[in-house]
C-alpha cells in the first residue's frame, strides 16, 4: 500500500502545483495564445520590495516587430499611490500590466520595482510582489472558500472572511443554501462578471502584494454593481501601489494620476481636475461618456 500511496501522493502533488499554473497564466491570457518563453536571467535574485515604487522609463514595445504598440512610455507610480491609464480600446492599456508581470519582456527601456530591473529578478519574487485583478477572472471548478483561499494556501478560513468582507462578497456568499462550499465555474455555479470579479478581489486582499493591478472589465456593469466593485478595490488598494486600467472615467476620478494613453503614448497626464483644465483628450473622452451616460438614462425613462 506504500508502494501506492507515494506515488499517488505525488501525482496529487503535481495535479494541485498544475492547476495553480494554470490559473495563474489564464489570468491574463488565453493558455493557448503562443508568446516567447521568458526565462530568469542566470544571475537572477529575488527581488528585494522596499516599498513597492514602480517606473517604466522609456518603455517601448512590440508583440508582432512590425507593429510598435507603445513607444518610449515612462511614468512612475509612486509607493502607496494609485495611477490610472485610460484611452481608445488598443491604445495600450493592458499591455502596460503584461509587462509589469513580465509576461513579455519589453523591446527598449525598462521597467523598475523599487529601483531594479525587473529582467535582473526572478520571476517568481517579482510575480509574488503583484496581485492582478484580471478582466476576466477564472474561477476553477471549486468551492467559493478555495478560489478565494488559493491565493494564499496558509490562510485560514476567518481570514479568507475577512478578505471576502472588504471585497463586499462576504453577505452574497453567505446568502447562497452551501455557502463558502459553494462550487463555482463552469460545472458549478455561475457568477456574474461583477461577481467574479469582486472574488478576484478578495483574492487580491488576501495575497496582499504591495502592488496591486486592476484591469477593469469592458463590459458596462450596472451603476450599482460598479459602486460595489469601486468599494471594493478602494478596500483592496489601501497602502498598495496601485495600476488601474480603466474603460469607464467615472471610477477613476479620485486616482492619484490619471495618465491618457493614445496610439501606444502617454499623451496626457495628472488629477481629473488638471486634465478636465486642459481641455485635450481626456476632456474630449469625459464629454463623450458623459453623453453615453445621459442617453442610456434617457432610455430608461419610459
Ligand atoms: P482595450 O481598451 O480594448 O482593452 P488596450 O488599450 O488595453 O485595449 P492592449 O490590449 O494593450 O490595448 O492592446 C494593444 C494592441 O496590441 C491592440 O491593437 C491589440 O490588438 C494588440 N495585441 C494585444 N495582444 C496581442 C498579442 N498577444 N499579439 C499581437 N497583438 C496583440
Amino acid at each position: 500500500l506504500l508502494q501506492l500511496f507515494i506515488p499517488l501522493n505525488f501525482l496529487g502533488i503535481v495535479y494541485s502545483q498544475l492547476k495553480h499554473a494554470i490559473a495563474d497564466m489564464q489570468l491574463m491570457f488565453d493558455v493557448l495564445e503562443k508568446r516567447p518563453e521568458i526565462e530568469d536571467a542566470p544571475d537572477a535574485v529575488p527581488l528585494k520590495l522596499r516599498d513597492g515604487e514602480v517606473r517604466f522609463d522609456r518603455v517601448s514595445f512590440a508583440y508582432d516587430p512590425d507593429r510598435p504598440i507603445l513607444r518610449e512610455v515612462s511614468f512612475t507610480i509612486p509607493a502607496g499611490h494609485r495611477v490610472a491609464v485610460v484611452g481608445p480600446s488598443g491604445a495600450g492599456k493592458s499591455t502596460l500590466a503584461r509587462l509589469l508581470f513580465r509576461f513579455y519582456d519589453v523591446n527598449g527601456g525598462c521597467i523598475l520595482i523599487d529601483d531594479q530591473d525587473i529582467r535582473s529578478v526572478t520571476q517568481q519574487s517579482l510575480r509574488a510582489a503583484i496581485g492582478i485583478v484580471p478582466q476576466d477572472t477564472v474561477l476553477f471548478n471549486d468551492t467559493l472558500r478555495y478560489n478565494i483561499g488559493y491565493a494564499r494556501t496558509d490562510a485560514s478560513f476567518e481570514e479568507i472572511q475577512q478578505a471576502a468582507k472588504l471585497a463586499n462578497i462576504h453577505d452574497f456568499i453567505i446568502s447562497l443554501p452551501k455557502g463558502y462550499d459553494t462550487v463555482v465555474g463552469e460545472r458549478g455555479l455561475k457568477l456574474s462578471g461583477g461577481e467574479k470579479q469582486r472574488v478576484a478581489i478578495a483574492r487580491a486582499i488576501l495575497k496582499n502584494p504591495k502592488i496591486l493591478v486592476f484591469d477593469e472589465a469592458t463590459s458596462s456593469l450596472d451603476s450599482h454593481s460598479e459602486q460595489i466593485i469601486l468599494e471594493s478595490l478602494r478596500n483592496a488598494a489601501q497602502n498598495h501601489t496601485t495600476l488601474v486600467i480603466a474603460h469607464r472615467l467615472s471610477t477613476i476620478i479620485d486616482a492619484d494620476q490619471i495618465l491618457v494613453m493614445q496610439d501606444g503614448k502617454i499623451v496626457e497626464q495628472g488629477s481629473h481636475g488638471q486634465l478636465l483644465g486642459h481641455a485635450g483628450v481626456y476632456a474630449h473622452l469625459w464629454e463623450l461618456q458623459q453623453q453615453e451616460e445621459e442617453k442610456q438614462v434617457a432610455g430608461q425613462v419610459p
